[in-house]
């Protein structure tokens, strides 16, 4: 088998760039190591319009589970504030098929896809696969946080993220619990799916995520679990090289989930058709230097958020308990409405600036963080 490019990879990253490199006229097959596109799904789903707009996809009735009103912070003491998420158009997508609606948009672009099929090793004309071997001039690593595993675990947390039932749940609230002792580094989330379904997880530093869910839940209230997933999630930002010779990381594998929330539905799937463009440009031109047009497009759109985005972590992670109270009691409705009304789902340091910022509240957080606190505002 002879193709111009292989993409190892058949989630958001590598078919939004086999959908690119097909579109250009070139021969791409994606290769998905698991039996079914989208299955098993290991996503909170939370995305914006804005974002799906760039993505080039329009969600269908199948695809689109939720759409959400409002975010609701809860401090460790208990006390909370609520953002109108409206005006940030924030959707929940069920991942199954929109992974199956991107695989659909690359065929008929005309990608080849195929399931059951793993990536074993590069060889000089190519691949080894499960399958066999296949040539190719361009191999695309979109294998996610898998790949990152083997390169450097300190970025990695482990999250487990269950799917209930639940009467507590609401369908238009996204709930973000913060406790440093629970989950150190990160938080508690439930996501609504649709009536009195969500989608509720933990990761944290160190934690048992699986023990740190189950009380968790415990403490929410009576709920049936119907599925659980366990999966690392990468928080420590882009690899240094996206391209090395004639193989091209992408999406989760290259480090562009958001190191806040490591959210990258966005992020990754961007870094999928920056790459499938430049890779056409190359096919086109047979001149390597236009591979790097990928990471410099992906850095351009992204690369200045995702440093402040690492700033923010390293401050938020030097909190204590006491100072994230501090912070939830200070934050003032006009604040809220500030933040509601001009922040970004996709480009949110400002709004964490503006909240670890907040007058009066915090001032031995400020004392502590003054330099990184100031660079983040800068
Ligand atoms: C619990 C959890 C909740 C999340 N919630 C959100 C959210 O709400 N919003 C958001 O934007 N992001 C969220 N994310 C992150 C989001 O899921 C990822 O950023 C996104 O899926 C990355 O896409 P990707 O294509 O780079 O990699 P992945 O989606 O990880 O896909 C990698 C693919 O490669 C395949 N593969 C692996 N090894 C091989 C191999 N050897 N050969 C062939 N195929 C292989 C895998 O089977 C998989 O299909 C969440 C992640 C987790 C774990």
């Amino acid at each position: 088998m002879d193709y111009d490019v292989v993409v190892a990879g058949g989630s958001v990253a590598g078919l939004l760039c086999a959908r690119e490199i097909a579109a250009r006229g070139h021969k791409v097959l994606v290769i998905e190591e698991d039996y079914e596109i989208g299955t098993p799904e290991h996503c909170g789903g939370v995305v914006s319009i804005p974002a799906m707009d760039d993505l080039g996809i329009i969600p269908i009735r199948a695809t689109l589970d939720n759409k959400i009103r409002s975010a609701k912070l809860i401090a460790p003491s208990g006390k909370s504030f609520t953002l109108d998420a409206r005006p940030q158009q924030v959707i929940v997508l069920d991942r199954r098929e929109f992974d199956k609606q991107i695989a659909h948009q690359a065929q008929v672009k005309g990608a080849e896809i195929q399931v059951k099929t793993s990536l074993r090793e590069i060889t000089k004309q190519g691949v080894r696969t499960s399958e066999g071997e296949i040539t190719c001039k361009i191999i695309v690593d979109a294998r996610g946080v898998t790949s990152l595993v083997q390169k450097d675990r300190t970025g990695i947390l482990q999250s487990a993220q269950y799917e209930v039932f639940a009467d507590w749940i609401d369908k238009e609230r996204i709930e973000v619990y913060l406790d440093q002792e629970k989950y150190p580094g990160y938080f508690a989330w439930v996501i609504p799916t649709r009536r009195d379904e969500a989608k509720v997880g933990v990761a944290g530093r160190g934690i048992n995520s699986a023990d740190a869910l189950e009380e968790f839940l415990g403490k929410k209230g009576k709920h049936s679990t119907i599925r659980k997933i366990f999966a690392p999630i990468w928080v420590k930002g882009p690899i240094k090289e996206f391209v090395s010779g004639n193989m091209v990381t992408i999406g989760d594998a290259a480090g562009q989930a958001k190191p806040t929330t490591a959210g990258g539905i966005y992020t990754s799937g961007m870094g999928g058709i920056y790459a499938g463009e430049a890779i056409s440009e190359f096919l086109e031109s047979n001149d390597t230097s236009r591979l790097g047009a990928y990471q410099e497009k992906w850095a351009a759109k992204f690369g200045k958020e995702f440093e402040n985005m690492l700033l923010a972590r390293s401050l938020l992670e030097r909190l204590d308990n006491q100072s994230i109270d501090s912070i939830c009691q200070s934050v003032t409705p006009k604040m809220l409405d500030e933040i509601s009304a001009e922040g970004s789902f996709d480009f949110h340091t400002t709004s964490v600036a503006k909240m670890l910022g907040v007058r009066g509240s915090a001032k031995a957080i400020q004392a502590i963080l003054g330099n990184e606190l100031r660079r983040l505002f800068s």
